[in-house]
């Protein structure tokens, strides 16, 4: 393994230093979260079944098509990135005729390059999301040698496309999440966290939070329930 800070531009990663893209979503959300699913595996087949099945489910859309007029679509393409040390899949990429884009094999023109992810549920308050996208899109960016400034988000219960701007400090924050990310899964350490407003929604509230209230007292832990 190597250590903190030794990798640059002209260090590659490990096969086993490899970090999943769906690891930063689920690390955003919840440090704790990431630890559970990714650290002790134990708990990761409830999450990640329903998110394969999800998978399973959009791959097979019959509104997904492989052409539409001037973009193609591919979906459930396996991208990874030897600089950052991630891999994954993204669930949709478009490809829209641009002259200022890229050339594809086997096509005519140009085109522009835009990843789609696609979520069962709605838009959210925290970046976890967002975050996940612009991860497709650095991999994609380094993949195919050409800059992607903007993504969608589409939201399964909203029926809502949402376009991301993927510009600016995000990509330095993702850099240190999976840095962070990394740090924990060498020390085989699951980040403890206080009760968020998150851990209602979260899959694995039961599994978790009698073990993160077990040094509060009764009172202390109906008071959190109460005032969430
Ligand atoms: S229940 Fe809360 S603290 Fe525990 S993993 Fe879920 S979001 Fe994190």
């Amino acid at each position: 393994m190597h250590a903190q800070g030794e990798h640059n531009d002209f260090t590659t990663y490990g096969e086993d230093e490899y970090l999943q893209i769906a690891e930063i979503q689920h690390y955003q959300f919840c440090p704790r979260q990431w630890g559970l699913i990714y650290l002790e595996h134990q708990w990761a087949e409830n999450v990640l079944t329903v998110e394969g099945t999800l998978l399973h489910q959009k791959a097979h859309d019959p509104e997904i098509k492989e052409k539409r007029g001037n973009r193609i679509v591919k979906r459930s393409l396996r991208v990874a990135s030897p600089r950052l040390g991630v891999v994954g899949m993204c669930d949709v990429v478009e490809f829209i005729r641009d002259e200022t884009g890229i050339r594809l094999p086997a096509y005519q023109g140009r085109y522009r390059v835009l990843p789609v992810e696609y979520k069962r549920g709605r838009p959210k308050e925290g970046k976890e999301d967002i975050f996940q996208l612009t991860l497709e899109a650095m991999c994609l960016e380094d993949m195919l040698v050409t800059r992607i400034d903007e993504g969608c988000l589409y939201y399964g219960e909203t029926h809502h496309r949402l376009t991301v701007p993927l510009k600016g400090a995000i990509r330095t924050q993702i850099e240190k999440t999976l840095q962070e990310i990394r740090n924990f899964r060498e020390h085989r350490q699951t980040p403890r966290v206080k009760r968020r407003r998150g851990c209602k929604s979260c899959s694995l509230k039961d599994l978790c939070l009698p073990e993160l209230s077990r040094t509060k007292s009764a009172h202390a832990y109906m008071m959190g329930v109460i005032s969430e």
